[in-house]
């Protein structure tokens, strides 16, 4: 049996053409189009389409192929928590969260991931697969269906390296960005990344002004290589460099993310030396309490010392905010959810 081909996957003219091929008319094709960006992935549901065509998309078609298992909404500030299942039987994340400005989405890039950031909950449990395209898209258009409503945001800090899966991110973001999809502006997606050096590079020479976020976590190469192996592949130098150069050739601000964990990372020497470092660049910094993974002891810092780290950096003139938590009764944060079900699932 042939595969299905996923509709997600396709550009218009790509859905046109294989339509023809099964007698559809062209604008049937358009018809299609119009459901799936309004979130609609169920052909059965597409009303103006007769039912012998509905019936003809399910046997040659799919819409993503994702199925939501699992809703958690937060009785604290409304973030809704999604547990996706894709095709083969694999499990993702996504969340949703209600800003002044808008809805934003946290979107997952891959099944897993190979990184190993020690503080992680994805890390242990390895790379199985990137997602594709329609896999990416099927979590937002999910979401839009949920809610009902227009998604502003976009950002990369689901499960998965979004560089690592470069081709199928770029594709993506361009994909949300079009007026007749999700007409997203790229200066509302942020790519998040443990420091893939050469991608950064790559990502300064795309000519969209998507938002970067670098997960620095450390003030210098000897503290980062203790949580994140990808530190020995490219150093802290290199990466900074890298950054530079991104911020030289799109004249965009780099945000560094730096989770706090006590006492690994989070001195005032730490925060005296991380101002010393990125003084006088194209900068931000998001201060994060680290979030307490289990099978992991990092901890959280304390309040003190976070407002300390903040304080060194604001009087060293860089600009600096500390990241609201939210979902925190949900497992918002990237991973656990999927992780603790799979962990449920191996226990049966
Ligand atoms: N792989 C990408 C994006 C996914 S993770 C990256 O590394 O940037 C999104 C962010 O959450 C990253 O900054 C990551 O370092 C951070 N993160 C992962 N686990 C965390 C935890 N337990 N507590 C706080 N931040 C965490």
């Amino acid at each position: 049996m042939n595969k299905k081909q996923d509709l997600l996957d396709m550009t218009l003219e790509e859905i046109t053409e294989a339509f023809e091929k099964l007698g559809f008319q062209p604008f049937r094709a358009k018809q299609v189009y119009k459901w799936l960006y309004s979130g609609q992935l169920d052909f059965e549901q597409m009303s103006n389409l007769p039912k012998e065509m509905r019936q003809k998309l399910g046997e040659h078609f799919t819409a993503g192929g994702v199925t939501v298992i699992k809703k958690l909404v937060s009785k604290i500030d409304g973030t809704r928590k999604y547990l996706m299942k894709l095709h083969d039987g694999n499990i993702v994340e996504s969340v949703l969260m209600k800003y002044h400005y808008g809805y934003s989405v946290c979107l997952s890039t891959q099944v897993g991931c190979r990184m190993g950031c020690k503080f992680c909950a994805s890390a242990p449990l390895g790379l199985v697969r990137n997602l594709t395209v329609g896999e990416m898209l099927a979590q937002i258009l999910s979401i839009c269906n949920d809610i009902g409503e227009r998604i502003s945001h976009v950002v990369f800090m689901g499960i998965g390296e979004p560089f690592d899966n470069y081709d199928n991110v770029m594709a993506f973001l361009r994909r949300i960005n079009r007026e007749d999809t999700l007409n997203i502006s790229f200066r509302k997606m942020t790519v998040s990344t443990c420091g893939i050096v050469p991608r950064i590079l790559d990502f300064a020479h795309e000519g969209i002004p998507v938002n970067l976020s670098i997960s620095l976590h450390a003030p210098n190469n000897q503290v980062r290589e203790r949580t994140m192996p990808v530190a020995r592949k490219w150093n802290f130098e290199e990466l900074l460099d890298a950054c530079n150069e991104y911020a030289k050739i799109t004249s965009r601000r780099v945000t560094y993310e730096y989770s706090l964990i006590k006492d690994v990372n989070d001195s005032p020497e730490y925060a005296k030396m991380l101002a010393e470092r990125i003084k006088g660049t194209l900068c931000h910094v998001n201060l994060i309490p680290v979030n307490t993974v289990e099978g992991t002891n990092f901890d959280k810092s304390t309040r003190p010392r976070i407002e300390e780290f903040k304080k060194v950096l604001e009087d060293n003139h860089i600009p600096v905010t500390v990241r609201r938590e939210l979902g925190s009764d949900i497992m918002a944060a990237c991973g656990q959810l999927r992780r603790n079900t799979i962990e449920e699932n191996r226990k049966v």
